[in-house]
């Protein structure tokens, strides 16, 4: 018996001993497990949101992480102490499609680098070429920045373009303590893109606000005035520069606005295309003038001279442009000859593919295309020929710079030639005097359009000066 109970109680002890360890053991088991798990899910956390607020391009801060690190330093100081500053690469997207995105993307990448080390705040890449800064109040160490910027972009001669590149900035004053980041950054980017620029740099003011109070009164005010048919077409004559004679006439849109008076289209234009309401003002526009064919310019013997029609690049882009086109032409059985299409040089430098094609189509059609502002933008020999124009029309800022200094003379003769040999036909904008008919005609300009002759006036106008 006492054998007996040695071994149950060797047994028990042994028992207890074996189930404490497997206790401990459990309970080690069950820490460590839940430790690694915490553990893992803090690393998978923070790495969620380091992700979250990293731009995977530059590997700096992205749009969020600005807003965070900026709402913190804006207010930790007294108002006013920090400019909010949006900027972009002037031209970035033409620099892409020419030469690829790689290309842009290390161009992107540079900048970011050469921002980080020029820059004494705040520094994040927003989206695409678009930067957010935030710097101390102080404009002339703002504009020290921008022009160093500009200067190591210039220098940077790996990155193919040098010369061509520079950025321009929106700046907003950080003066609000109730706005957040965000809207001054919005606010920047509104002003980068529509305000006046000074040295590559735009300021969000008082006055600046206003304007986007009153365009957007404009923009409002615009389907119902289209409806009620507020828009009048106006016409000026181009002339002939040898015989006098009427060759043609440019529509051009005027809005007698019953709730904001009359307007010349460059008070409200710039509106219409920020907005996406340009292409119904175009096509307004091509309904009236095909409504008053063949009255506003029969040209004799059953012909009709051509008026040309201006048509903005987001009209041009927008999908459908063609056969919108085609369809309002033939609708009212107006013939090809009778209709000029009319682009301004700008919108062919990016899309440039797509404008090209819509236009060729049009072309093919019989209608003729005109380059508008040619020499306002940056234009090349290698580009005109490959685009379907058959009209140049120089910009009347040639006539502007002085028509007797020599440099603009050869200028205006080069280009006269050139498009000449291309088969192109000449129009000269912005003809005020007799001087300008006069060198017009020495350099073999075909013809003209501007003050000398007439202002731009309504269709009764017109057709009582030119046509009776
Ligand atoms: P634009 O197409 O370059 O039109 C020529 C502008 O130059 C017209 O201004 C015309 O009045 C002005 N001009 C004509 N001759 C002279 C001159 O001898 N000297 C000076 N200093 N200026 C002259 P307007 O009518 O105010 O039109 C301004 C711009 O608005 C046009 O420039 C065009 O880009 C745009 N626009 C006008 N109507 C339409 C339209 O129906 N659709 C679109 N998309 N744009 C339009
Ligand atoms: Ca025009
Ligand atoms: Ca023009």
């Amino acid at each position: 018996w006492e054998l007996a109970d040695k071994a149950v109680r060797a047994t028990e002890v042994r028992a207890s001993w074996e189930s404490r360890v497997m206790l401990f053991v459990s309970a080690f088991l069950v820490l460590f497990t839940t430790a690694a798990i915490v553990l893992r899910e803090r690393d998978s956390a923070r790495r969620q949101r380091t992700m979250f607020l990293t731009d995977p391009l530059t590997g700096g801060s992205n749009l969020e992480g600005f807003y965070r690190e900026a709402s913190r330093a804006i207010a930790a100081a007294p108002p006013s102490t920090y400019l909010v500053v949006y900027t972009n690469i002037v031209h970035f997207r033409f620099i892409n499609d020419s030469f690829g995105r790689a290309a842009g993307d290390e161009l992107i990448m540079r900048l970011f680098e050469i921002y980080r080390e020029s820059c004494d705040g705040l520094c994040a890449r927003a989206d695409s070429d678009h930067f957010v800064l935030l710097v101390k109040n102080d404009p002339l160490a703002l504009r020290a920045l921008c022009e160093k910027v500009d200067a190591e972009l210039r220098e940077a001669e790996d990155l193919h373009f040098t010369g061509t590149l520079s950025c321009n900035y929106g700046v907003c004053e950080a003066d609000d303590s109730e706005a957040s980041v965000a809207s001054m950054v919005s606010d920047a980017a509104l002003v980068l893109k529509a305000g006046v620029m000074d040295g590559g740099v735009a300021c969000f003011t008082e006055a600046f606000r206003a304007k986007l109070s009153s365009e957007m009164e404009i923009v409002q005010g615009a389907g119902a005035a289209l409806a009620r048919e507020e828009f009048q077409m106006y016409l000026q004559p181009q002339i002939d520069v040898r015989t006098g004679a009427l060759t043609g006439a440019e529509c051009l849109c005027r809005w007698q606005s019953g709730a904001l008076g009359f307007m010349q289209p460059d008070a409200f234009i710039p509106a219409f295309e920020r907005s996406g309401l340009i292409s119904d003002l175009d096509f307004y526009m091509l309904e009236h003038v095909c409504r008053a064919y063949p009255l506003a310019m029969p040209g004799g013997q059953g012909r009709a001279l051509p008026v040309s029609v201006n048509f903005s690049r987001p009209t041009v882009l927008q999908d459908g442009f063609v056969e919108r086109f085609l369809e309002t032409v033939r609708r009212y059985g107006v013939p090809p000859e009778a209709i000029e299409v009319e682009i301004t040089e700008g919108a062919f430098m990016v899309d440039e593919a797509v404008v090209i094609s819509a236009l060729s189509v049009l072309r093919a059609a019989g209608f003729r295309i005109a380059m508008d502002d040619f020499g306002s933008g940056f234009s090349s020999l290698s580009l005109l020929r490959r685009l379907p124009i058959q009209v140049l029309k120089l910009d009347k800022e040639f006539l502007r710079e002085g028509a007797e200094a020599d440099r603009t003379k050869l200028i205006l003769s080069d280009i006269v030639s050139m498009a000449k040999h291309l088969g192109m036909r000449i129009v000269c904008e912005g003809v005020e005097t007799a001087e300008h008919v006069e060198l017009l005609g020495r350099i073999g300009c075909d013809t003209a359009q501007g003050f000398y002759y007439s202002r731009p006036i309504d269709l009764d106008s017109f057709r009582r000066k030119y046509l009776a």
